[in-house]
Formats: C-alpha cells, sequence, structure tokens
C-alpha cells in the first residue's frame, strides 16, 4: 500500500473509531496548538521542530475533515480557485 493510501485508510479509520464529535474536538485543539507554536514563534521563543509537529497534526485533522464532511473535491475546488485569485493578485500587483 503506497504512503498516501495508507494514511487515507488510517484517516477513514480514525474517524470510524473515534467518531466525528470526537475528531471534531481534537480537529480545533490541534489548530489551536499550531496557533500557539506561531505565536510563540513570533515572540521570539519558537521551536522549528515542534512547529513542524503541529503542521502535521493539523493537516492530519484536514484530512480528517474533509473525511467527515465528505468535501474533498469541493475543497480541491475551493483552492484551485483560491490559488489562481492569489497568483493574479500577486501578478496585478508587480504592475
Ligand atoms: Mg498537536
Amino acid at each position: 500500500m503506497k504512503g498516501s493510501q495508507r494514511q487515507a485508510e488510517v484517516t477513514r479509520r480514525a474517524v470510524k473509531h473515534y467518531g466525528k464529535v470526537n475528531q471534531l474536538h481534537v480537529a480545533i485543539e490541534e489548530l489551536s496548538e499550531l496557533q500557539k507554536a506561531l505565536c510563540k514563534d513570533l515572540r521570539g521563543i519558537g521551536d522549528r521542530n515542534a512547529i513542524a509537529e503541529e503542521i502535521a497534526d493539523v493537516e492530519i485533522m484536514l484530512d480528517q475533515l474533509k473525511q467527515i464532511y465528505h468535501n474533498y473535491t469541493k475543497v480541491e475546488t475551493w483552492k484551485a480557485g483560491k490559488i489562481n485569485r492569489l497568483e493574479y493578485r500577486m501578478n496585478r500587483d508587480k504592475g
């Protein structure tokens, strides 16, 4: 099984095993932990390894949120549109 397939399978199992409500709480907690790590970095007491760990936690929970809300394709569509808009604005600002 490829790495990405395994990740998707474990994500599916986690939502089933722990339940939607619990995983929504965990997602909120993980987002908060990343916020805290970034705030510490801005205060000059950041820990690059801690930031990497919290980004990983959040990415894992984002995968579970997409599983919970069955909106992987919709998220990808939003992302593509927002990336296009970002690129457009940067190109426009360049003049
Ligand atoms: Mg964490």
